[in-house]
């Protein structure tokens, strides 16, 4: 299930926000800079995406967005409603996928959906698990300076407070400056 939030997330990160590690994100500037982190993701892998699957993805991404948002302010009645849009919408089905020579793999679509359904249905059901099993504060939003972008935080802590390494260090390097002006004042 993990794999499919992380998928949620990189969907949101990559096609919602607004700001991400310092930079503003710009959702026309085509698939490889708005797929990057997407891109990274090992079920993005052998998909290639239309124009027309990437504005679909990205309608599904800001209604998953307003869904990750209602988690973090613990309003689970939104998510809720946000997500049960998204998994009827997509079709969303439990369905065992049978990989010649691999054992069954459940997923959450039928064998035959497109790939923005099938990503949909994957993404809004991880999301629902974490909502229906009271999981939510596994979600993050990075604490850096102009970042919005979402994490799946999996340590046993629950330590994590950046997106991701450039962030961590971002903010390392931000911090610093501030206590050296802090002498210097
Ligand atoms: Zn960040």
């Amino acid at each position: 299930m993990a794999a499919y939030v992380e998928l949620c997330i990189a969907l949101v990160n990559d096609l919602a926000i607004e700001i991400r590690q310092g930079r503003r994100v710009h959702h026309d500037a085509g698939l490889g800079e708005a797929f990057a982190e997407l891109a990274e993701n090992v079920l993005m892998r052998r998909h290639d995406l239309s124009d027309a699957d990437v504005d679909d993805l990205a309608s599904v991404a800001r209604r998953l967005h307003i869904a990750i948002d209602a988690c973090l302010a613990g309003d689970l009645l939104t998510a809720s409603f946000a997500l049960n849009t998204v998994l009827a919408e997509h079709g969303a089905v439990p369905n065992l996928h049978m990989a010649p020579g691999e054992g069954p793999h459940l997923s959450f679509h039928s064998a035959d959906a497109t790939i923005v359904d099938a990503w949909a249905a994957e993404s809004a059901t991880a999301l629902a698990f974490l909502v229906g099993t009271r999981q939510t504060h596994r979600l993050g939003q990075c604490s850096a300076e102009s970042c919005d972008a979402y994490y799946l935080d999996s340590t046993k802590n629950a330590s994590r407070r950046f997106c991701s390494l450039a962030c961590q260090n971002r903010a390392k390097s931000s911090a610093y400056r501030q206590k050296l002006r802090d002498r210097a004042g």
